[in-house]
């Protein structure tokens, strides 16, 4: 049977190959490109990142070092950094990065949907580029900490709307305010200090 001939080709091909083939062209982007087969290995990070720059390339943007370094906070870190803050780890090592260049990049980001940006007061948008999609958030209103809830219930709340709805749901607003557990210590051990003291 000839037409079975292509398929056993395909079988006969490692799979790790194809995926590390179709893969070469945005893992140049990282710096330690990563060897084939290791492709399992590839963090959420990384994977992230490559996400990140090869949207950016693919939309004709040129992708200079302190842009690919600008995407690399945001797809490192998970304290949803303001511009301001992302400026400071960049300029480690680029020193001559402006605070503007950041800025245009992120807007960028955001324009294209590979960052969340989030309106929590106090004068300074931030970001989230691990998770681009509008999910809930919780924030300190003490230290401004914004943390992710990992919980399934909370992911699962949209489509549990349009079940019970009939939406179609196109955006999301819904974070919880309150004290993060480092603050509610401190703020114990303040109040125990100031009870001693008098
Ligand atoms: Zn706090
Ligand atoms: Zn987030």
């Amino acid at each position: 049977m000839r037409a079975g001939v292509p398929f056993f080709i395909f079988f006969l091909t490692p799979p790790h190959f194809l995926i590390s083939y179709l893969h070469q062209e945005q893992l140049s982007l990282i710096q330690a490109p990563i060897k084939r087969g290791e492709r399992r290995r590839v963090t959420a990070t990384e994977s992230r990142l490559e996400t990140m720059a090869e949207r950016v390339r693919g939309l004709g943007y040129r992708m200079t070092p302190q842009r690919l370094a600008v995407l690399r906070v945001l797809a490192n870190s998970r304290e949803h950094p303001s511009v301001e803050e992302i400026y400071d780890e960049v300029k480690a090592d680029f020193p001559m990065t402006s605070l503007a260049t950041i800025y245009k990049t992120v807007t960028l980001l955001k324009e294209i949907g590979e960052v969340m940006e989030l309106h929590v007061g106090g004068g300074r948008n931030r970001y989230d580029g691990r998770r681009p999609e509008p999910h809930p958030h919780l924030i300190c209103l003490h230290c401004g900490e914004i943390l992710d809830p990992d919980i399934a219930t909370v992911d699962s709340l949209p489509d549990e709307l349009v079940r019970e709805t009939g939406y179609q749901i196109v955006g999301q607003r819904l974070d919880f305010f309150g004290v993060c557990p480092a603050c509610q210590t401190a703020q114990a051990e303040a109040d125990a200090a100031e009870e001693a003291s008098a």
